[in-house]
């Protein structure tokens, strides 16, 4: 599975510690992506390889947005920061909703997150493996 994760500044220890938390989940044959920051301290932090975008501000969530609009990205773990507005807020809005017009599984808070990954760990999202089959050029 193509999985990403962002979190905003705030919620970057969150994300490190929740992604420590289920190493063992993430470490079984998906590929990471982040934003460049969340990316960086995740890859400090854990074993784990993940394929860094540019920092969200310039841009990163539109890249990993440009995989969703492709179909591409199977699940998203997005840590928003509810109390502080962001300058790249159009970017966030707009992976959100190609989110929606694709039916991507994403979380915006770590309980909901840890829902998803404990459905990834059982297998919930297998049928993604349909929608790559039917794409010609994207690897698992
Ligand atoms: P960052 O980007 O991981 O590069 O900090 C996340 C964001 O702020 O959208």
């Amino acid at each position: 599975m193509n999985i990403a994760l962002i979190a905003h500044d705030r919620k970057k220890d969150e994300m490190v510690n929740f992604v420590i938390a289920y190493e063992p989940v993430f470490e079984q044959g998906h590929q990471l992506f982040a934003t460049g920051t969340t990316g960086t301290r995740i890859m400090e932090n854990t074993k784990l390889r993940v394929h860094r975008f540019m920092s969200g501000p310039l841009g990163g969530d539109q890249q990993i947005g440009a995989m969703v609009a492709a179909n591409e990205m199977d699940l998203i773990i997005f840590l928003r920061d509810p109390l502080m507005a962001q300058p790249h807020e159009p970017d966030i809005t707009a992976l959100l909703r190609l989110c929606d017009v694709q039916g991507i599984p994403v979380a915006t808070n770590v309980a909901t997150a840890e829902i998803l990954v404990k459905a990834l760990y059982r297998g919930d999202f297998a049928w993604r493996e349909l929608v790559h089959k039917y794409k010609p050029g994207i690897e698992e």
